[in-house]
């Protein structure tokens, strides 16, 4: 499948790179659950990491709609965004609520890859996808806040200079609005790790470094706090449309990846004297995939659009990120299940990528947070939790 479009001069520079780290090279990396070093230095090199990095920060200034292709290559050339997707988004939250000292400080280090903004610290083990119940503190003792609490799941800390931090400043019991009384940090990982901040890796299924924290009197300066106080999730929901439209934009380049692996298999493969791709058993649940991901590609370029045009997009960008999880997932199924058994040998390099596409029904958000979502938010449904 060769799409042109109006994107064609990135694709093509984001393609070329890709192709200096071959199958072969994420195989491996995968296999000794390693970094992609080199992948992300090429990446953060040439400068894609920085793409809604303003120019005056350094950054290329791009669109949405512009990261998102980024993103989707990566995918598409069997490379997994999920090692540094962090970078080109989490400076966002900064961007738009730090102060003029803060951006200054930070962005053009973050923009040349000097400083890396790759974590984003909000989930918690007892309290899950119900973030304004979060247990973590922070309490402002002088000039600095001092932090307790527990954290899991953050990914990208041992790849990470810096780590914003979400806890809450003002107990939830003396809060008019629950969504209120939490506030967002800085954290300079290279002080706080050994000195009040402990990191246990997760293995799991995905070769993806992800890890659960642990504050005991970590103390973070005052300056560090992103905006008004009290108001970071509101913060954290800012971000969400960007961070949501980009995984989706991932998700449909892993889903044309899984297209072209299996139907190049399918035309080559021959049982009972003729291509499997002959059969319609085979070639109905590939087009189906193929289907769903086209109309999952113009739900994100409607998000992007939006972002893009500064209109709301929160409907959109959840939908995209909705359908293209679900058909990413699709043509992975269809991928493994017509390779037979080989798509189940690493060689193949689906089973890898069947595991990494499965994340992004889960995280950064559940699809059933996204099915409530536009229950309650796009069709006026009474709220259910
Ligand atoms: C590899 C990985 C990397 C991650 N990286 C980060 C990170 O960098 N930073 C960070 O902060 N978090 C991160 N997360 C956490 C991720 O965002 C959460 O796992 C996700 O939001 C779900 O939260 P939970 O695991 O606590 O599930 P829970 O909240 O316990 O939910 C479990 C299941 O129940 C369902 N459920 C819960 N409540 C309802 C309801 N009311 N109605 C219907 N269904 C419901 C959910 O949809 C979900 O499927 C990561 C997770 C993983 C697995």
């Amino acid at each position: 499948m060769k799409h042109t479009d109006k994107y064609s001069d990135i694709r093509d520079a984001v393609r070329d790179l890709c192709k200096e780290f071959p199958d072969e090279y994420h195989r491996k990396i995968d296999e000794q659950r390693g970094y992609p070093e080199a992948f992300v230095n090429a990446l953060t090199k040439a400068g894609w990491l920085a793409a809604l990095i303003p120019e005056e920060f350094g950054g290329s200034g791009l669109g949405l709609a512009e990261a998102s292709v980024i993103m989707e290559e990566i995918n598409r050339s069997g490379g997994n965004s999920g090692a540094c997707h962090g970078q080109m988004y989490n400076m966002g939250t900064l961007l738009r609520h730090g102060s003029q000292a803060q951006k200054a400080k930070y962005l053009p280090k973050i923009a040349t890859g000097e400083l890396r903004l790759q974590s984003m610290g909000v989930t918690e083990p007892t309290t899950g996808t119900d973030t304004t119940k979060i247990k973590t503190t922070a309490v402002k003792k002088g000039d600095r806040y001092v932090v307790n609490g527990q954290k899991v799941w953050i990914s990208r800390i041992q790849h990470s200079d810096l780590m914003i931090l979400l806890a809450r400043t003002t107990p939830l019991a003396d809060v008019k609005k629950k969504s209120e009384g939490m506030s967002i940090f800085i954290v300079d990982l290279r002080d706080a790790i050994g000195k009040g901040l402990a990191v246990r890796p997760i293995l799991n299924m995905v070769n993806h470094e992800t890890n659960e924290l642990f504050f005991e009197n970590l103390e973070i300066p005052a300056e560090n706090l992103i905006g008004e106080e009290g108001q970071g999730f509101k913060y954290i929901l800012d971000g969400l449309n960007a961070e949501r439209t980009l995984i989706a934009a991932e998700c449909i380049g892993d889903g044309y990846w899984f297209i072209d692996r299996v139907t190049k298999y399918v035309k080559e493969r021959v049982v009972f004297g003729r291509p499997i791709g002959q059969n319609q058993g085979v070639q109905f649940p590939i087009a189906e995939s193929y289907i769903e991901l086209e109309a999952a590609n113009l739900m994100r370029w409607k998000a992007c659009e939006l972002f893009d045009a500064c209109q709301p997009c929160g409907e959109q960008a959840n939908m995209a990120k909705y359908l293209a999880a679900k058909a990413s997932w699709e043509a992975a199924n269809a991928c493994l299940q017509f390779h037979g058994g080989f798509g189940f040998a690493c060689e193949y390099d689906i089973e890898r990528k069947f595991r990494e596409t499965r994340l992004y029904q889960v995280a950064p958000i559940s699809t059933n947070l996204i099915l409530s979502y536009v229950a309650e938010h796009v069709l006026g449904l009474p709220r259910s939790f």
